[in-house]
């Protein structure tokens, strides 16, 4: 059906074509015959290249159909249509062949219509005209003579058909809407008329006018031709050019116009370049408006597209605009919510800070109304297992010691954080052995490895360090007692290592160790691993937070390294003393002296009967003549019965004008002697620094021991000796 149809249009297209063609060819020769010969213009030319760029090389008939026919109704000889039937076949490929070679829009733009002249209007005639001529002369018509003259208007007479009639083709070829528009219709109305006046007038006006030269007035057609070109595009323009054409044919037709003139020749000329002239101008002024008119739209379409984009984004600004405002309203928002928090923080701050104030001083205030009542259960404790014969009462005694002691090291352990978080704790840098240290610290807690039975090993070290030897007794303290109390086998091993500038002392155990989790806890306040009971028997959970503390204080690295079920290690960094003494590490082991009691005379002063009281019979006990005081008078009546003191004991706080440091320095200047002095005391808030202490005066904290403060009296005795 579809290949029926093909073949159908293909028939009817090379009839049309053929038809177009001998119509056309018939019309030219007709004017050949006023011209000697010669046609100034050979549409056939223009209506083969149509066909053949349109529908391809297979119209290739409609030239050999049209020029046979020709042939025939002319009755040239057969040779001479064969050979020109050839050169216009062939005029019509090379015309197609240029104008897809060169890709020519025929009459689009400006470039389109220069390369159109010059190759298929200009170039592709050569061709024909060359076969042409030829094959006439062969076929005995003209003469070799007039060869060339032949030649040149063959040549000319294909080029104008050509540039008029293949742009006209394409311009009403299948474009069946010719105005949008009424004024676009009275436009093409006033064009056509107006064209066709004046072609009438100017190519018949000869009889019309009597005026001379009045019939010369070929270029009025020029405002409509541009006009038409201008407003009506291609087709206008080469509808007009047509009419012009069709006029200055008629003219030559019929011997009239402004060409006319006895050298036909010249006369074929003159038509052809009126022709070339009006159609070449239509074509240029067309595709240029063409040009121009997109150009416009283009400018137009990229003029509304950037309307549209400053639209889209001057709506996305004020979108962002919207947004930005909301957060700032947010933001605002927040701000006022943080300054809110921020107040509430500074006041919980604030009171916070005034909470913990009120903690120091009623710990302060607390803590020596507590030393002294504590002091006495010590001491009265410790009298009463001395001089117990009761078997019944041992072990109550000896648990009512236990208690007291456990709560004056947890009263101990209490005031030292509080007074560290008080900023009350001052330090004293000074160079000292680290091994008189730690050969003490051994001294100190062997009993209680030996009660574990697991031993507790130093390794001698003759380093000098620098630091507080009394805040690091602290840690050193706490690390052991730590070590001993969670090691059931095995040993604990304090031993040091010097790291560069620094010496690492370490406290290493081989008990029940600390778990990598447990390890980042263990510092903080009450916190004890596998204690949540808190069982006072195992500590208080304190030790470790008051390490901490002394050692940030003192700008001291503390590390633990440990494993669950091996051990654990605990570790503090001191600077090395830049001046290294070198100092003989004792390589005996401390046992401290055995009892040395001797009849030495005490001076005991404290205006707490019950304390004086303990203290007195105590130190009785403990083997010591001793003189006790309750106040500044009772002292000096015992000094004016010629008491001479070996040690005076004095409470700090005492009634009356002097204070304890005060008192012993007006006993001394009373005797005139340098006595050796004590000053027990429950105030926390005091230090060597700001008691006041005369020489030879040592500052010793309620509650105490009653080991430890014979151990303390010994200790001055045996100095003084
Ligand atoms: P406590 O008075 O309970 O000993 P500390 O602050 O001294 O309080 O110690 C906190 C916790 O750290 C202890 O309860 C214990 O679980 C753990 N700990 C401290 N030292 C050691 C050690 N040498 N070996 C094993 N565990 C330890």
């Amino acid at each position: 059906m579809t290949a029926l149809s093909d073949s159908t249009a293909y028939i009817a297209r090379v009839a049309f074509f053929t038809l177009a063609y001998l119509g056309t060819a018939l019309i030219s020769l007709e004017i050949q015959g006023n011209h000697d010969g010669i046609t100034p213009i050979w549409p056939p030319a223009g209506i083969a290249l149509f066909a053949f760029h349109r529908y391809g090389l297979r119209m290739w008939p409609v030239i050999a159909l049209g020029v046979g026919l020709l042939g025939l109704h002319t009755g040239i000889a057969p040779i001479s249509s064969v050979i020109a039937g050839i050169g216009n076949i062939g005029e019509a490929m090379i015309g197609c062949l240029l104008l897809r070679r060169f890709d020519i829009q025929i009459g689009q733009r400006f470039q389109d219509v220069v390369k159109f002249l010059f190759l298929p209007v200009l170039l592709s005639p050569l061709f024909a005209a060359s076969f042409g001529t030829i094959g006439m002369i062969l076929g005995g018509i003209g003469s070799w003579n007039e060869m060339y003259i032949m030649w040149f208007m063959w040549w000319v007479g294909d080029a104008c058909g050509i540039l008029l009639f293949t742009p006209l083709l394409y311009g009403w070829w299948r474009r069946p809407k010719l105005w949008s528009t009424e004024s676009r219709l009275i436009e093409w109305l006033v064009v056509i008329t107006f064209s066709m006046f004046i072609g009438w007038h100017t190519f018949t006006g000869k009889d019309v006018t009597t005026l001379h030269g009045a019939g010369n007035l070929q270029f009025l057609v020029m405002p409509f031709l541009l006009w038409a070109a201008i407003r009506l595009g291609l087709r206008g323009a080469t509808l007009v050019s047509l009419i012009c054409c069709g006029w200055v044919l008629w003219g030559a037709a019929n011997n009239t116009g402004p060409f006319e003139m006895d050298n036909k020749v010249a006369m074929g000329l003159f038509e052809s370049s009126f022709i070339l002239v009006i159609a070449l101008t239509g074509l240029i002024v067309q595709a240029l408006f063409r040009e121009l008119t997109l150009n416009v739209k283009q400018l137009r379409n990229t003029h509304v597209q950037m309307e549209d984009r400053v639209r889209q984004r001057t709506a996305d600004l004020e979108h962002s605009n919207e947004r930005l405002r909301q957060e700032i309203d947010a933001k605002a928002l927040t701000t006022n919510a943080l300054h809110k928090s921020e107040r509430q923080l500074y006041k919980a701050k604030h009171m916070a800070e005034q909470a913990n104030d009120s903690k120091t001083r009623f710990l302060a205030a607390a803590s020596h109304d507590l030393r002294q009542p504590l002091q006495a259960i010590l001491s009265h404790t410790e009298l009463l297992a001395i001089n117990n014969s009761n078997p019944k009462l041992a072990d109550s005694i000896e648990q009512m010691g236990r208690a007291g002691t456990s709560m004056r090291e947890l009263l101990e352990k209490l005031l030292g954080v509080s007074e560290i978080d008080a900023g009350r704790l001052s330090t004293n840098l000074t160079v000292f052995p680290i091994d008189h240290l730690l050969k003490d610290l051994q001294g100190q807690f062997q009993q209680a490895a030996r009660e574990k039975r697991i031993s507790l090993n130093r390794v001698p070290c003759s380093t000098l360090v620098y630091s507080d030897p009394a805040l690091i007794r602290i840690i050193l303290q706490n690390l052991v007692s730590n070590a001993i109390k969670y090691t059931e086998h095995g040993k604990v091993l304090l031993g040091c290592r010097r790291r560069g500038d620094l010496l690492r002392i370490c406290v290493c155990d081989t008990g029940i160790g600390i778990s990598q989790d447990g390890q980042q806890i263990i510092f903080e306040e009450f916190f004890q691993l596998d204690n949540p009971a808190r069982d006072r028997k195992q500590g208080s959970g304190f030790g470790l937070a008051t390490v901490q503390r002394v050692a940030d204080l003192l700008n001291h690295p503390l590390h633990v390294q440990s494993v669950p079920g091996k051990g654990s290690c605990f570790a503090l960094d001191i600077p090395v003393s830049e001046k290294q003494i070198f100092a003989e590490p004792d390589k005996a082991d401390a046992t401290s002296s055995g009892d040395s009691t001797t009849a030495s005379t005490l001076l005991l002063i404290d205006d707490d009967e019950i304390v004086l009281h303990a203290n007195s019979l105590l130190l009785k006990t403990q083997g010591y003549h001793v003189v006790a005081a309750s106040g500044s008078e009772t002292a000096f009546d015992a000094l004016a019965t010629g008491l001479q003191a070996d040690v005076i004991i004095s409470d700090y706080r005492l009634p009356g004008a002097y204070t304890g440091a005060e008192l012993i320095t007006e006993l001394r200047t009373r005797t005139d002697r340098l006595t050796p002095s004590i000053i027990l005391t429950g105030d926390i808030t005091l230090s060597d620094d700001n008691a006041g202490l005369p020489d030879r005066c040592q500052l010793v904290q309620k509650p105490v021991l009653p080991q430890k403060l014979k151990q303390i009296i010994d200790q001055i005795l045996e100095e003084v000796t």
